[in-house]
């Protein structure tokens, strides 16, 4: 059996953030590193999009950049600056091969195209079955999201956020591309959380997402119906769809961490990287990355990697009102929005708010429903 100081399990977002950033920095130099992924070519199979203060890792493979977003609802709508921050948009594809191209040259880093079957840890190693092969590793970084880990508890409810999206192309200019719709309620909410995600890429070109909250997945003809008619209620008639994406990205609490230990991380989705409340990954995916860099020169306990903070409970509480009061999401997003300031809520969604400011943002939504969860995850 092949052994490796390093092992990955998975090259998409995450875990080729990681390799990359290992490929970057000659500490790991010394080391092995393998990868394993049943796919190497992903194309683009998805699109990544986030705010970010000012310029950042990423720039120079971005696909966009708008500077305003719109927020709609039927109490509120704006069109919002949101200087210092701008939303980001990347293509997948330009990500990976822009990855790849430096993960590629290292002669200590190599690629094994495979189906990961299991793996198990030992005394000082973990050991991966594949379908073909067993591979034998220090240290491990999964992130291959396995839903059966919390598919059975019930103190943190699950939820969703699943969308469609079609990529338009219309014949004359009708978008205007320096605005992205970040969240569009005025579409019906039928007892969920749901609502239009629009992004145009240029004047002809915009991408428009179905997205709910909620915890059952619509059939496909249902997110493809709603975004016909949000098209048609926007005058939009003489269009090609040229492209799709879909996606369910879980939402919930439980803790991932508790899955790691002295050999191996879980990270990304897996890892419980995903923002709870909003399902945004990518960008704490970049803030994790380079902390478990710095975090892997220092330490060898796995174990003590990831830590809870105050906003994994906010996120518990705003995830119990939502799974039991699905349809309040739009208040609560509006209420968010109509009294705070977009760049203390993205602060705050970034988990890097201060605690005068988390107040700011808790006291501008509802408390009622906040209030009920709280004591029932008291007594
Ligand atoms: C369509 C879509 C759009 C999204 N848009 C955004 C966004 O705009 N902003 C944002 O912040 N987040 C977004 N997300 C959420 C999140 O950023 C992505 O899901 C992100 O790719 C998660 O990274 P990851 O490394 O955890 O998982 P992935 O990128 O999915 O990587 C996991 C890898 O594991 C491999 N794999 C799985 N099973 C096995 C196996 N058994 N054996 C071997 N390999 C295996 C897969 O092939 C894959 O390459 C989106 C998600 C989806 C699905």
């Amino acid at each position: 059996m092949t052994k490796y100081d390093y092992i990955i399990l998975g090259a998409g977002a995450s875990g080729l953030m990681l390799a990359y950033r290992m490929a970057k920095d000659a500490f790991f130099d010394d080391t092995s590193i393998l990868i394993i992924d049943q796919v190497k070519e992903k194309g683009n199979d998805r699109t990544w999009c986030y705010w970010e203060k000012g310029q950042g890792e990423w720039d120079d493979i971005l696909t966009k950049t708008w500077p305003k977003i719109f927020f709609g609802s039927q109490k509120y709508s704006e069109t919002i600056k949101i200087s210092p921050y701008n939303y980001k948009m990347i293509k997948s594809d330009d990500f990976y091969k822009s990855l790849w191209k430096v993960i590629s040259k290292k002669s200590n880093i190599t690629f094994v195209k495979a189906s990961v079957k299991d793996f198990s840890e030992y005394d000082n190693r973990v050991e991966v079955i594949t379908e073909n092969e067993s591979y034998s590793c220090s240290k491990l970084f999964n992130s291959i999201h396995r839903p059966h880990v919390y598919d059975g508890q019930d103190q943190y409810p699950v939820l969703k956020q699943h969308f469609l999206g079609w990529f338009i192309k219309t014949e004359y200019d009708v978008f205007d591309d320096t605005v992205a719709t970040f969240m569009d309620f005025t579409v019906p909410q039928n007892g969920n959380t749901r609502f239009m995600y629009v992004l145009p890429i240029d004047k002809k070109t915009a991408l428009f997402e179905y997205t709910l909250f909620s915890e059952d997945l619509l059939k496909q003809s249902e997110y493809e119906d709603a975004i016909k008619v949000y098209l048609k209620a926007k005058g939009i008639q003489d269009y090609k769809i040229i492209e799709k994406e879909k996606g369910a990205i879980p939402m919930t609490s439980f803790k991932f961490s508790e899955l790691d230990s002295k050999h191996i991380l879980n990270i990304g989705t897996a890892g419980g990287w995903t923002k709870a409340s909003t399902g945004y990954t990518f960008r704490n995916t970049t803030k994790r990355t380079q902390q478990l860099i710095s975090f892997l020169k220092q330490q060898q306990d796995l174990s003590r990697f990831s830590k809870i903070s105050k906003f994994w409970y906010y996120d518990l509480l705003f995830l119990d009102v939502l799974g039991k009061h699905n349809g309040e999401g739009a208040n609560l997003f509006a209420s968010m929005f109509r009294k705070g300031n977009t760049s203390t809520i993205f602060k705050f969604l970034d988990e890097e708010s201060s605690w005068f400011e988390d107040l700011r943002i808790i006291f501008s939504v509802p408390s009622k429903r906040f209030i009920q969860s709280l004591l029932k995850r008291l007594v």
